[in-house]
């Protein structure tokens, strides 16, 4: 095949990627690698995180910035695999950095994975839990272009998941959440943020603690190109506010429930868990951050590392 009949074969299966990308659905999962080859691939997510076989670090937390501003300008759309909040891009995006990041990653959209009980719907199981909604924040770092062009590399993108947790009371933190959602039960519908939504309010109180490893999209094409960050603590939703989201459809018409990746083997990667440094390994923090001091019931001046 000579150079101009191999750009026109890319730019045809490029094509047939993005009418293909229609009609994948989580029935047929496992075939997903016949028309994604990534999807077969050794990073794959989600997984299970085993809390025993953790590496257990310290580093720096991840720093969210723009997470208490007001969106404006985004919207909310049912596209047949779940429902997203999608940032527009005049909208002034949310960040993050820190961690095991490198770079600066823009905040591109979030979505949602659930199921049809509660004893599923979560991506990730945290040991033998899967939890009943797992919630997506996807980030594209700054030096790529595009979120496609972010996929094409390993540092590309970082996915920030937060699991809930099924309980009878209500969560008002979710309710302007729930309000745009019940407007988007038919497939394709979409309506703009019109109230005052603020996406800290959808994170858990503690995001010092995390488990971070690397991973894939855990969609076609299945790109393994995410950093992961996971929190154990998760977020209360009620049992009424997990049914305005069973009442979506999907493009046939079906109920859009059970929309998660089974598990996928953790094969030579590891997962670390940021947690602070014990008493032994502060000196050595001390070193590298600067210190405070406090007074202590000693009268003593001792040295505190900032984090
Ligand atoms: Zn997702």
């Amino acid at each position: 095949m000579n150079s101009i009949n191999y750009k026109i074969y890319l730019k045809l299966l490029y094509f047939a990627q993005i009418v293909s990308s229609q009609h994948w659905s989580y029935e047929l999962q496992d075939n997903w690698g016949e028309d994604y080859y990534q999807c077969f691939g050794e990073k794959q997510s989600p997984i299970t995180i085993n809390t025993d076989e953790v590496i257990q670090e310290y580093f720096p937390a991840v720093e969210f910035v723009g997470y208490r501003n007001v969106l404006e300008k985004s919207y909310f759309v049912n596209n047949g695999h779940s429902v997203k909040l999608q940032l527009e891009p005049d909208e002034i995006k949310p960040y993050i950095f820190g961690g095991k990041l490198n770079g600066v990653y823009e905040l591109d959209s979030l979505h949602f994975h659930w199921g049809h009980s509660n004893n599923n719907g979560s991506e990730h199981r945290i040991n033998q839990i899967h939890y009943p909604m797992e919630m997506h924040f996807v980030h594209r770092n700054q030096k790529y272009a595009t979120l496609d062009e972010s996929m094409s590399y390993p540092d590309g993108i970082a996915v920030v998941a937060v699991l809930c947790n099924a309980v009878m009371d209500r969560n008002p933190k979710l309710n302007i959440l729930i309000d745009h959602i019940m407007h988007l039960k038919k497939f394709n519908s979409s309506i703009s943020v019109y109230l005052p939504l603020v996406l800290q309010s959808l994170l858990p109180t503690d995001i010092n603690k995390f488990f971070t490893y690397e991973g894939s999209l855990t969609t076609p094409p299945c790109s393994e190109s995410v950093t992961w960050i996971v929190f154990p603590e998760t977020v209360d939703i009620s049992h009424g506010q997990l049914a305005f989201f069973r009442k979506l459809q999907q493009m046939n018409k079906k109920r859009m429930v059970d929309n998660f990746r089974n598990l996928q083997k953790l094969n030579s990667r590891h997962i670390t868990l940021r947690s602070l440094p014990t008493r032994r390994s502060t000196f050595s923090f001390n070193r590298r951050f600067y210190p405070t001091y406090t007074r202590h019931k000693s009268s003593r001046f001792q040295i505190v590392p900032i984090f």
